[in-house]
């Protein structure tokens, strides 16, 4: 059984429809690549998984359950963790703070952050604002993982970073997939980048599934078809 199962989703925004026939699914320990470019659903079918948008038709499921008319905050309990687009923080607080604000029980305490991610305990007890572009993700990251998910979602974690920095977010996510066996959905545009942890992939064309399958599978037909400019 999949953790986390859509089923031809359809969503809207107000009158405009921006989900059409949406189907994906993750199972324990895979990583799934959601990919499309600009503007095709992405971001709407995690809010649909994280229920902050509701669906029109279709269903989705997590470990089994209907989540129709799950508030956000259940789903959130149900074991949902997001990185959101924009790597949100608390600004004034400082690290830790950050960090303890957001745990729930679990194996993922301040300590397995820090381990995950050093730099996080050199900065301790500095202000979120006053943290690197970079370092800010790994706290949005860190933030995820203290509510002890089983799902963890990566809406573009690292968009408008530097290249090395970049790669020592994707290592850090490569070990907590080798070493945590969590179940992932990331959202990126660097293709290189996702294959170094996606199992596979989902591609979104104009609010619609248009090809999934083993990452390893995607050709050049498809990534000139779907995710060329
Ligand atoms: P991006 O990579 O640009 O974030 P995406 O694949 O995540 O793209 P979505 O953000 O899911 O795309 O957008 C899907 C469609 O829904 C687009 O046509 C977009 O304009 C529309 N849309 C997104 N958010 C809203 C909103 N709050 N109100 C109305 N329409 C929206």
């Amino acid at each position: 059984m999949s953790l986390i199962e859509l089923k031809n989703i359809g969503a809207f925004y107000g009158p405009s429809q921006a989900l059409f026939d949406v189907s994906l699914e993750v199972d324990e320990g895979e990583v799934l690549a959601l990919m499309g470019r600009n503007g095709m659903g992405k971001t709407t079918s995690v809010k649909v998984m994280c229920r902050m948008l509701r669906h029109s038709s279709g269903a989705v499921t997590f470990d089994g359950r209907d989540m129709a008319d799950l508030p956000s905050y259940k789903a959130a309990r149900l074991g949902i963790g997001l990185v959101p687009e924009g790597r949100r923080c608390f600004a004034n607080l400082s690290v830790h703070e950050n960090l303890i604000a957001a745990a729930r029980k679990g194996a993922w305490d301040f300590g397995a952050v820090c381990a995950l991610f050093p730099r996080l305990a050199e900065r301790r007890d500095q202000a979120a604002a006053s943290l690197s572009g970079g370092e800010q993700q790994m706290l949005a990251i860190g933030r995820a993982l203290m509510t002890n998910p089983r799902l963890l979602i990566l809406d573009e974690a690292t968009e408008g970073l530097a290249p090395v920095i970049r790669q020592e977010i994707w290592e850090a996510l490569a070990k907590l997939k080798a070493e945590s066996g969590m179940a992932i959905i990331a959202i990126d545009k660097s293709l290189r980048e996702l294959g170094q942890v996606a199992d596979r992939a989902v591609i979104l064309e104009k609010g619609r599934t248009v090809w999934s399958g083993a990452f390893n599978d995607l050709g050049a037909e498809e990534t000139d078809r779907y995710l060329g400019v």
